[in-house]
């Protein structure tokens, strides 16, 4: 089999990471896996059955029952699929990203999902964004990116996407829980949100999306010939 290309895309939340992934996918022919969509169906399993994501004997007791699928339409968009339920929706909650921040900290959580995401990009051109894809996912990625901005950034993008979508939005209470996850993600013992070594900054706090794509679409064509 022909060996396949993959971009890692790292960074907080709120960073663009999905938006510029998508659109880069789009751009390159690419697959777009998103994996922090993985870690929030664990979450929403959890919490369908009332089972608190602060309680470690319970996450691993109960993980074994979850089966996670990914399925992409004929758009190339992914779906997530919780034993055998589409529940690509339900999801994309701030409560649900939080109780994603706590499940994920678990290695057996991380250890069972880990297989998962190599055999997309073993299969595929990818572009994989996450936390830890360039560290642990995908130590040998054709590109790495570290995609970050400052949290009060991140938190005003945050809140006028959930406005558009109709949804309420205060955006101290969402610069909080940026604050938080941060804290979370890159203070857990395993598979830490951190930049590796062979990573490139990107910092997209004066940037507009084109303004990201077209930096990262120049790194990118750097290591793969356009
Ligand atoms: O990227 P997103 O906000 O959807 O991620 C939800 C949570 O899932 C993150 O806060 C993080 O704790 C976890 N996650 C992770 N590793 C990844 C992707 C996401 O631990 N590769």
């Amino acid at each position: 089999m022909a060996k396949t290309i993959s971009i890692a895309i790292d960074g907080p939340a709120g960073a663009g990471k999905s938006t510029i992934a998508r659109r880069l996918a789009k751009d390159l022919g690419y697959y777009y896996v998103d994996t922090g969509a993985i870690y929030r169906t664990v979450a929403y399993f959890f919490d369908l059955w009332g089972v608190s994501p602060k309680d470690a004997d319970a996450v691993r007791r109960y993980i074994d029952e979850l089966t996670v699928g990914i399925e992409y339409d004929e758009e190339g968009v992914q779906h997530m699929i919780m034993n055998g339920m589409d529940v690509t929706g339900d999801i994309r909650t701030q409560d649900i990203a939080q109780k994603a921040s706590l499940v994920s900290a678990y290695p057996e959580v991380r250890e069972v999902l880990l297989d998962m995401q190599r055999n997309i990009a073993r299969k595929h051109n990818v572009i994989m964004d996450g936390r830890d894809i360039g560290t642990v996912v995908l130590p040998k990625a054709t590109v790495k990116i570290f995609l970050t901005a400052s949290p009060e950034v991140r938190a005003q993008r945050r809140t006028k996407e959930l406005q558009a979508k109709g949804q309420k939005a205060n955006y101290d209470q969402i610069l909080k829980e940026i604050q938080q996850r941060d804290y979370q993600d890159t203070h857990r013992d395993i598979a830490p949100l951190k930049m590796a070594r062979d990573s490139v900054k990107v910092d997209t706090s004066e940037l507009d999306i084109d303004g990201v794509v077209a930096a990262i679409r120049e790194i990118v064509n750097q290591k793969v010939a356009p």
